[in-house]
C-alpha cells in the first residue's frame, strides 16, 4: 500500500537539509519504495504565508500522513511576536494534535567523528544509544500549575509531577518495543527514591516487562546516577526509557557526548505507529542560506522513518551504510570537518548519501 509523506521544510537551514533528504527518500522511491510526497508550511514560514504557524491544511495532511519529515523551526525574525504564533508553537501543536507520546532519541557516534567528541574517543566510539523519552505528558503538562501569591504575599511557583499507568504501560511498550529491535536491554530512569511518581513509574514499568516482554533484560536507575553514567561509561546502556523531564535532560546530554547536533535524528510516535522525524538541531538561523548545513542527522531521520513507520528496515539500514560510506569516504561539512578530510557543502553531501545508496 502506497505510504503517505508530509514533508514540512520549515525556517532557517529547514529547506536546504530537507531537499537532500528529499533526494534519499526520490533515489528509494525509483527502486520500488511506494510513498507519495505531500509537501506543507509550518513555524515562520507557515506564518509569513498565512498568519499562523500551523495552518489546517498542514494538520489535515498530517493527520493523513504515515510519517512526517520536518526540518526546523524558529528564527529572530519571529522572536518578538506573541507566543502563541510564534513558530514553535507549530511543532508543539503537531505533537500534542497527532498525540506523539514517545520521543525516540537516538545518540549514535560514527567512530570516523570519535575525535569530535569532549570525552575520550575510547569512551564513546562505536556509541549507540536510544533513548525513549516521555513526550506529552508528566510536569510540563501537569495540573495545577502556575505562579501564586500566598497569603504572606510572597510568591509561589508550582508544577505538577502526573503520570496515570496507562501513560507510563505505553512508554514502557513503546521501548520495549524498540529494545526488542536492538540489544534486548532496557534501563528505567526514575527517582522513585524521592518521588511517589516515579515509584509508580518503576512498578509499572517491571510489570509490563515482566509480562509482555519476558526476553527484555530491565534495569532500574535513579536519574542522577543515569546522568552521571552516561558521562562516565555510557556504551553501557541500550536503550533508556524516561520521563518527559529526565529525557529531556538526559537526551540533550547523551547527544552531546556525540559532538556533533548535526548528525542525530529523532522521532515522534504515536500509538497508530504514526511519526514525525526530524533531526535533534534547530534552524540554525546562523548558517542558513549559505548551502554549508550537515544533511545528516535529517537524511539518518528518514532511515528512522522506514524503521518505525514505514516498515522498511532494509531500506534504513542502507541509507545508514551509505552514510557510514561517505564519512569513510572523508567527506564533511564544515561543522564536522577535521584535518585531512574533504570539505563538501550540504548539496555536495547529500549528493554523497544517493550515490553511496
Ligand atoms: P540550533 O540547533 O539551530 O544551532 C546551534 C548551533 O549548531 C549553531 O551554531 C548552528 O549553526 C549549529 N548547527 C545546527 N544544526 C546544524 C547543522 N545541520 N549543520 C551545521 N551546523 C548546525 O540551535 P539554536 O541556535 O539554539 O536555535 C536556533 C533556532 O532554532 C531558534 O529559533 C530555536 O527556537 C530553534 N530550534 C528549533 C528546533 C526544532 O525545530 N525542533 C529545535 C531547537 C531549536
Amino acid at each position: 500500500m502506497t505510504k503517505r509523506i508530509l514533508v514540512l521544510p520549515g525556517d532557517g537551514i529547514g529547506p536546504e537539509i530537507v531537499a537532500e533528504a528529499v533526494k534519499v527518500l526520490d533515489k528509494l522511491a525509483g527502486e520500488g519504495l511506494d510513498i507519495e510526497m505531500d509537501e506543507g508550511l509550518v513555524g515562520g514560514a507557515a506564518y509569513d504565508a498565512v498568519g499562523t504557524p500551523l495552518p489546517e491544511a498542514t494538520l489535515d495532511m498530517a493527520r493523513e500522513a504515515d510519517g512526517i519529515l520536518l526540518g526546523a523551526v524558529g528564527g529572530h525574525k519571529w522572536e518578538s511576536l506573541d507566543i502563541a504564533v510564534r513558530p514553535e508553537k507549530g511543532l508543539l501543536g503537531l505533537r500534542a494534535e497527532l498525540g506523539l507520546f514517545s520521543n525516540l532519541r537516538p545518540a549514535v557516534l560514527a567512530p570516523q567523528l570519535a575525535d569530535a567528541s569532549s570525552l575520550k574517543p575510547e569512551i564513546v566510539s562505536g556509541l549507540d544509544i536510544m533513548i525513549v523519552r516521555e513526550l506529552t505528558g508528566g510536569i510540563y503538562f501537569g495540573q495545577p500549575r502556575g505562579i501564586r501569591t500566598l497569603e504572606n504575599g510572597e510568591r509561589q511557583g508550582f508544577n505538577t509531577l502526573v503520570y496515570a499507568e496507562h501513560e507510563i504501560e505505553r512508554i514502557v511498550r513503546s521501548a520495549c518495543d524498540i529494545a526488542m529491535k536492538r540489544g534486548k536491554k532496557l534501563c528505567s530512569v526514575d527517582k522513585a527514591n524521592v518521588l511517589e511518581c516515579t515509584e509508580l513509574w518503576r512498578e509499572v514499568a517491571t510489570r509490563v516487562v515482566e509480562q509482555e516482554y519476558p526476553e527484555i533484560e530491565l534495569s532500574h536507575m535513579y536519574v542522577d546516577n543515569a546522568a552521571m553514567q552516561l558521562v562516565k561509561w555510557p556504551k553501557q546502556f541500550d536503550v533508556m526509557v524516561t520521563t518527559n523531564m529526565f529525557g529531556d535532560i538526559l537526551s540533550d546530554c547523551a547527544a552531546m557526548l556525540t559532538g556533533s547536533i548535526g548528525m542525530l535524528g529523532s522521532a515522534s510516535l504515536n500509538e497508530k505507529g504514526q511519526g514525525m522525524y526530524e533531526p535533534i538541531h534547530g534552524s540554525a538561523p546562523d548558517i542558513a542560506g549559505q548551502g554549508i548545513a550537515n544533511p545528516l542527522a535529517t537524511i539518518l531521520s528518514v532511515a528512522m522513518m522506514l524503521r518505525y513507520s514505514l516498515d522498511q528496515p532494509a531500506m534504513a539500514d542502507r541509507i545508514e551504510g551509505a552514510v557510514n560510506k561517505v564519512l569513510d569516504d572523508g567527506l564533511r561539512t564544515p561543522d564536522i570537518m577535521s584535518d585531512g578530510m574533504t570539505e563538501v557543502n550540504c548539496e555536495a553531501m547529500g549528493d554523497a548519501v544517493v550515490a553511496a545508496l
